[in-house]
């Protein structure tokens, strides 16, 4: 008999990974579909990360490692949290997980009961509310809209804090819209927060070596020191050194939280792969100057996007400040569609596979992932300005 549990039966699959799977499928069959749903660089890999997975083979670096990641690996995680984020933490208060996507499961799954409220602001990335809801939790929803920069206020945050709220989960620059917040804006949620000793704060800022505006990167960890005990900040090697298929996310935060991560790893996967964590602390501890390259490639892609999606009659999407996407505004064409599952199916039929907003938490349009080539770009919104002609 099938069986599912009621914790499952709560969540739906993830619909940034179900329409990449569909795309798959169709090129599969022949089908000329170029991908703009996923979030994930060309680029390969550079090359002294893969000499350091090769080496790690060759040397029988193939066994099980420390359950929170390998001593050599947390050291390299620190360094990075230290150079690029300005959080400085030591290695004990690192955790290494299966994608920055499991430390964000673990840490949810460890600390939510029944009855807490987690906030998140909306469009959101597809996961967080899954996860949320998985633990059995409730989702409360704080809306953002393209005119205030997909940023929530202070005085929204207030309003939606109640005894019952355990998170406010953080996305800058953030997933998929790329809302970045500024440093005076993270201190005036501080403000708020610092009333509220309850609150854990979840800072994903796994996109910030991807910014595009002037200044350094904002995070709360840094704008609110004495707000880092209660903060996990989560980052990764996925997007920044293109290694999505690694599988290695890295998240800091106050010891208790990091070990109580790790209790929970201990009976998931266990360690994250030895290979992947040799290639890491490559990706974290050498060189860093491929990235100035790959940003200055993304800028102009962004742009060539945004100037292409808002030329075409009833789409449009404000300029991002930071990641790889554009969400991207349809409403003028609901009334022919009917809703944004609608839209990404026809365009899907057209040949680009975009994520419809509705995925996100918010309606009438759809996610693209500027993560391509130019060409690949170029031909994708041929496609989709012919398609919704
Ligand atoms: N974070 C990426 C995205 O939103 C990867 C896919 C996923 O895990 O959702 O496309």
């Amino acid at each position: 008999m099938q069986h599912l549990s009621a914790a499952l039966a709560r969540i739906a699959p993830s619909r940034t990974t179900a329409m990449t799977d569909r795309a798959m499928e169709l090129r599969a069959q022949g089908r000329d579909v170029i991908s703009l749903s996923v979030g994930e660089p060309d680029f390969a890999t550079p090359a002294h990360v893969v000499e350091a997975a090769k080496r790690a083979l060759d040397e029988g670096d193939t066994r099980y490692t420390a359950v929170a990641g390998t001593p050599a690996l947390r050291q390299a995680a620190a360094l990075h949290f230290r150079r690029d984020l300005g959080i400085d933490v030591p290695p004990s208060q690192v955790i290494v997980s299966a994608g920055g996507k499991q430390a964000i499961f673990h840490a949810l799954l460890a600390t939510l009961d029944p009855g807490d409220e987690v906030l998140i602001p909306s469009p959101w990335w597809v996961s967080y509310p899954e996860i949320v809801r998985f633990a059995g939790s409730s989702v409360v929803d704080l809306p953002t809209d393209a005119a205030g920069g997909f940023r929530i206020t202070a005085a929204q945050l207030e309003a939606a804090i109640t005894p019952r709220t355990r998170w406010l989960l953080l996305n800058s620059p953030g997933n998929p819209t790329g809302a970045t917040y500024p440093a005076e804006e993270l201190r005036a949620l501080g403000d708020v927060l610092r009333r509220h000793p309850r609150v854990l704060v979840m800072s994903d800022d796994i996109y910030a070596p991807l910014r595009y505006g002037e200044g350094a990167h904002a995070t709360l960890a840094v704008e609110c020191p004495d707000l880092a005990e209660r903060t996990l900040t989560v980052s990764g090697v996925s997007k920044s050194h293109a290694m999505t298929g690694f599988r290695i996310g890295v998240a800091a935060g106050p010891l208790w939280l990091v070990n109580a991560m790790a209790r929970l790893q201990s009976h998931s996967s266990g360690n994250p792969a030895s290979i992947s964590q040799a290639a890491a602390v490559a990706a974290f501890a050498g060189p860093q100057d491929f990235l100035l390259d790959w940003r200055e490639r993304f800028r102009a892609r962004r742009d060539m996007v945004v100037a292409a999606i808002n030329a075409i009659p009833g789409l449009s999407t404000p300029v991002p400040d930071g990641a790889f996407y554009c969400m991207v505004d349809a409403a003028p064409l609901m009334a022919r569609f009917g809703d944004d599952d609608a839209l990404a199916l026809h365009l899907l039929e057209h040949g680009v596979a975009v994520v419809p907003a509705s995925a996100f938490g918010g309606r009438d349009g759809f996610r693209i992932s500027f993560a391509a080539d130019e060409a690949t770009l170029a031909e994708a919104l041929r496609r989709i300005a012919g398609a919704v002609a």
